[in-house]
């Protein structure tokens, strides 16, 4: 089985009725890259940079410098030979926290975590903005902001990105002026209240884990509730469908970079959705890849459709299951 997918590597995500899906990887360093390349990723969607931060051995009190976040980014660039990758930056806090930093949230899901961190440390975000940067001169980057609640905030890091760039003409370093800029939909605020984010963004990338954590009030991490965390519950079906449907009315990008984008089972709900972006972790690609080859939009749409419109989870699941075996 495994040999009969890894024949897939080359073949072009395209649906039997001709649409072209894209098929991203999500990495955490930039070692990580030849097995997205392996799998036959054609970019990066996720680059989870914390993990540049977290767990560094003999460093731990100690963030990466602008210097030592941009050979990184860089390096992931360079190993992915021309093709996209989209640098989230740091989403700290909560199920990721750092050593060099003191956390002291009363609730750390909700409290001062990823761009809040961020936009409440400036010279630490701009020092990543700066290296982000640098690495576009390298090839295509796209930067992505996680955990997007407020439209201030998209503001706020806008005008620091300015600030890093004006930052870099002066000490003279190249970078791509129109780097795209996309955020996370992770928090049901920014799905719901959408239209104040698609004016101000290149693209959006879905994070259904959060997502799914926020809407249903379930801790991703406590395996005490781990039965409630359910990726079919309608409103989570609601705020995925209604944020692919408003990115593709706005005209921007839409991906799904949650493990909902990487699971087969998933893979005809989300096209039918209108999901034309996945990206997930490498070892699912091929699998996904052939849910596509084998999917036909003309069916899954209507009957995706009907799916939205149900409110019985057993009958959700049941649905769904049907959609994969047509
Ligand atoms: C998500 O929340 O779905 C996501 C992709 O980001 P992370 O898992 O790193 O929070
Ligand atoms: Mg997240």
């Amino acid at each position: 089985e495994r040999k009969k997918l890894s024949k897939l590597r080359k073949t072009p995500a395209v649906t039997r009725d001709g649409t072209e899906i894209t098929l991203l990887a999500n990495i955490e360093l930039p070692d990580d890259c030849p097995a997205a390349l392996d799998a036959g990723a054609t970019g990066v969607g996720l680059f989870r940079s914390e993990f540049l931060f977290m767990g560094r051995v003999g460093h731990a009190k100690h963030l990466p410098t602008e210097d030592e976040q941009f050979e990184s980014y860089r390096q992931a660039v360079t190993a992915m030979k021309g093709r996209p990758v989209t640098i989230r930056t740091l989403d700290i806090g909560a199920d990721k926290p750092l050593d060099a930093i003191e956390h002291t949230s009363l609730n750390p899901a909700l409290g001062l975590r990823a761009i809040r961190f961020c936009l409440a440390e400036p010279q630490m975000f701009l020092a990543q903005l700066r290296a982000i940067l640098r690495a576009s001169a390298h090839g295509p980057v796209k930067l992505l902001i996680p955990m997007l609640a407020h439209a201030f905030e998209i503001d706020q890091a806008l005008s620091l990105l300015e600030q890093a760039k004006a930052q870099l003409r002066e000490a003279g370093k190249k970078f791509d002026p129109l780097m795209p800029v996309g955020a996370m939909i992770e928090i049901p605020a920014a799905a719901l209240a959408l239209p104040m984010f698609v004016k101000r963004l290149d693209f959006l990338s879905v994070g259904t884990n959060d997502l799914i954590q926020y809407t249903l009030a379930i801790d991703r991490a406590d395996h005490e509730v781990a039965h409630l965390y359910n990726p079919l519950h309608p409103a989570v079906l609601y705020l995925l469908s209604t944020t692919i449907a408003t990115g593709a009315k706005a005209g921007i990008p839409v991906s799904v970079c949650g493990e909902m984008a990487g699971d087969p089972k998933l893979t005809r709900l989300l096209l039918g959705m209108g999901l034309r972006e996945f990206s997930m972790h490498p070892s699912q690609l091929l699998m996904v890849k052939q849910e596509i080859l084998n999917s036909d939009l003309s069916d899954i749409g209507p009957r995706t459709r009907r799916i939205l419109k149900m409110s019985e989870p057993a009958a959700i699941a049941e649905a769904v299951e049907e959609l994969r075996a047509a």
